[in-house]
């Protein structure tokens, strides 16, 4: 088994009829670039940089961030790095900034909603990703974006540091890719429209699996209802891939999804560009992808979006799936 992945190692990620994908790790420190290259990602599609923030008593200030995305942009580079902005709230919390107490953390102030308030917070983060772009490719992602105006909100904050950092004749790479993730149903369902305003999506279905099936994704005692499989879900996973191809974009995910085996037929065949995971799932899934075509993989998404349930679903994919 071991062996067998080994084989995969340095080879491409594309189907028996030809069609490339790309296979990313997600990471949270630099200390995870190592698993990154023993597992021979090609890319990194999540940098959740929370951690970043997590685990000390005050805020990184711009430096210490600086250092850390240049770190992680250096190793990688040619490869493409999307690092994500803050993503703070909901089950991460930091002890030094007091956020009230909240009936619903996951529907609160949380993510990009308190970066667009908490200016200083956001602009110091943008401020070290824009000076860390010089050392790679990176492509900058907003996490839990609900709607256009704050796609355009995050934007023009991002080219308002832009601006500072011209007029202070600090330099940064001139062809930085934004994205932003699809991870609130309210964005999934107009992704035609915040298409034309971003280089990229990442579908996050560990939060759209959560608030598509209005599930707590902590709640142990409805995770039988937590279902990758709801095909609310699967459908609406096909309508965001679609709706970036139409706009000419491309479309990766980060969420657990992306490395689950059983899923990875349906993704492929939904026309998936990106698939982004744990590194340790890097390999096996590049060796499962060597034995499909997308040709047969389109034909299983037609018929499994036909299906009403979950268990259809899934069972359908054990028995179809070898
Ligand atoms: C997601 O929601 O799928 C995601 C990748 O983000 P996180 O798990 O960090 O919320
Ligand atoms: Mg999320």
């Amino acid at each position: 088994e071991r062996k067998a992945l080994e084989e995969v190692k340095g080879k491409e990620s594309i189907t028996a009829d030809g069609r490339k994908l790309e296979l990313a790790g997600n990471i949270g420190t630099p200390q995870d670039i190592e698993g990154l290259q023993k597992n021979d990602a090609e890319g990194v599609g999540l940098f959740r940089t929370e951690f970043i923030y997590m685990n000390r008593d005050s805020l990184p200030n711009e430096e210490e961030q600086f250092q850390a995305y240049k770190e992680v942009l250096e190793a990688l580079n040619p490869k493409p790095v999307v690092i994500r902005t803050l993503d703070i709230g909901g089950d991460k919390k930091l002890s030094y900034l007091k956020i009230d107490e909240e009936m619903n953390p996951f529907l609160g102030y949380r993510a990009i909603r308190l970066c667009l308030k908490e200016k200083e917070i956001f602009k110091t983060q943008l401020r070290a990703l824009l000076r860390a772009s010089i050392y790679g490719n990176l492509k900058i992602m907003f996490p839990m974006i609900s709607s256009l105006e704050e796609l355009l909100e995050a934007k023009a904050v991002l080219n308002e540091v832009k601006t500072d950092l011209d007029k202070e004749g600090i330099s940064y790479a001139s062809n930085i890719e934004v994205g932003m993730m699809i991870e609130v149903p309210s964005a999934a369902i107009i992704s035609d429209i915040l298409a034309k305003h971003v280089d990229f999506f990442s579908i996050g279905t560990n939060d759209l699996i959560q608030y598509t099936c209005a599930v707590d994704r902590m709640n142990e005692k409805i995770d039988h209802l937590y279902q990758p499989f709801n095909p609310g879900v699967l459908r609406l996973i096909k309508m965001v891939i679609d709706h970036g191809h139409q706009e000419g974009i491309w479309v990766g995910m980060c969420g657990e999804m992306a490395g689950d085996k059983r899923m990875i037929p349906i993704l492929l065949g939904m026309g998936l560009d990106e698939f982004s995971m744990s590194p340790s799932s890097i390999l096996p899934a590049r060796k499962l992808i060597q034995t499909l075509t997308f040709n047969k993989t389109q034909e299983l998404v037609e018929k499994v979006l036909s299906m009403g349930t979950a268990d259809e679903i899934e069972e359908y994919l054990k028995n179809t799936i070898k």
